[in-house]
């Protein structure tokens, strides 16, 4: 039966990347060699690693604008880390918008550096917003925020204007939509939700916003050694590049972030559409701040619930439950998953009204 996967990440992919990378671990560039067992350093892959890091820039729109593109691990949650570790002055400050679980997550790893201020925060009201009219200390080092908060399915649809570096953590919503992206000076996304499986973080930087921290900083924690090293300062997860690569290359042949964002929109669109109209339906997230990336709802008598899940599951559809921080459901629609499986969903909560 098909599968239709609403996973929060790891989570879907292109099934051509699937097959694609399945086939480079048996047999990679019809070496006769598997992926897995060649040198990092080899020819093949360090051209693998090239044309992932360039085309990041091109996707983005960043080439020749002073950015750098690196493939990391230790997930989006060490770039909490190097973040402060690389940009906050010692004796320093940064400025963070409390958006969610993951942005309070790194809050708290910038207070083991310096004064962290917390400019708004929607914590008191279960994280349902994006606040407003906050406003950022010129003499920080940066502001920091998260563009899409996977968990309670809320997301930023503009960014503040500021002196100050902006850093983003984009994990749930890179590649996605059409955004400015030179209004960043630091992007950081973990792999397993737009991009790739887990094991790697994309992190894009200006290099201009670098060396000024003061700070020794330990080798593999340092944006400029990895810069400096063409991404392998160490053997990186070549498995994961290799994926990222591919759903790159699958994206610019699909017409790039532009193409996406109109089958993202459509996908949002009419799951929402259906959310609002269905009296069996409510929307978790304030209806100005919803994420087309992860649509978190709620059944308005939970008596239902039952009835839908065994509805759903029938279906083929998997990954619906919600975080259980915010309960219900969360429909996680990244860019590999097909409007049609929105349509079975829709299909489901549409046949619900006649069940109950
Ligand atoms: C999933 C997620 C993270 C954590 O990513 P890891 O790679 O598991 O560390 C951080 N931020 C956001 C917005 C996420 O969605």
């Amino acid at each position: 039966m098909k599968k239709h996967n609403y996973s929060a990440g790891p989570c879907i992919l292109p099934q051509e990347v699937f097959e694609k990378s399945a086939q480079a671990i048996l047999n990679f560039n019809d070496s006769g060699l598997s992926l897995l067992e060649i040198s990092h350093r080899s020819k093949d892959f360090v051209a693998v690693m090239d044309q992932a890091r360039a085309l990041v820039l091109e996707l983005l729109g960043l080439e020749g604008k002073g950015y750098q593109a690196l493939f990391l691990a230790g997930g989006a949650s060490l770039e909490f880390v190097m973040a402060p570790y690389n940009l906050m002055k010692v004796g320093g400050k940064a400025a963070y918008l409390d958006t969610g679980t993951w942005a309070a997550g790194a809050i708290k790893e910038a207070k083991l550096f310096g004064e962290t201020v917390v400019v708004g925060s929607s914590k008191n009201d279960n994280y349902n917003h994006i606040p407003t009219g906050y406003s950022i200390p010129t003499d920080a080092d940066y502001f920091h925020c998260t563009s899409n908060n996977t968990i309670f399915g809320t997301q930023m649809k503009t960014f503040p204007t500021t002196e100050v570096p902006v850093v983003c953590d984009m994990s749930s919503d890179i590649f996605s939509r059409v955004l400015d992206f030179s209004q960043f000076d630091l992007i950081y996304a973990g792999a397993q939700k737009n991009m790739g499986p887990a094991g790697t973080t994309l992190v894009v930087v200006k290099e201009s916003i670098l060396g000024k921290s003061g700070r020794e900083i330990p080798s593999m924690l340092d944006y400029s050694k990895h810069i400096k090293a063409e991404s392998m300062y160490n053997t990186p997860p070549v498995f994961p590049v290799y994926t990222s690569l591919l759903t790159l290359q699958w994206l610019k042949n699909l017409g790039g972030i532009a193409a996406i964002e109109k089958q993202n929109n459509a996908k949002a669109n009419l799951l929402y559409s259906e959310i609002d109209r269905n009296p069996l339906f409510k929307g978790a997230a304030a209806v100005a701040d919803r994420s087309a990336m992860n649509a978190t709802f709620l059944l308005n008598d939970e008596a239902h619930a039952p009835i839908f899940d065994e509805m759903w599951k029938a279906a083929g559809i998997s990954g619906l439950p919600g975080h259980r921080s915010v309960g219900g459901y969360r429909a996680s629609m990244y860019n590999a998953l097909p409007l049609e499986s929105v349509q079975v969903l829709v299909d489901v909560m549409k046949a619900l009204e006649t069940k109950v």
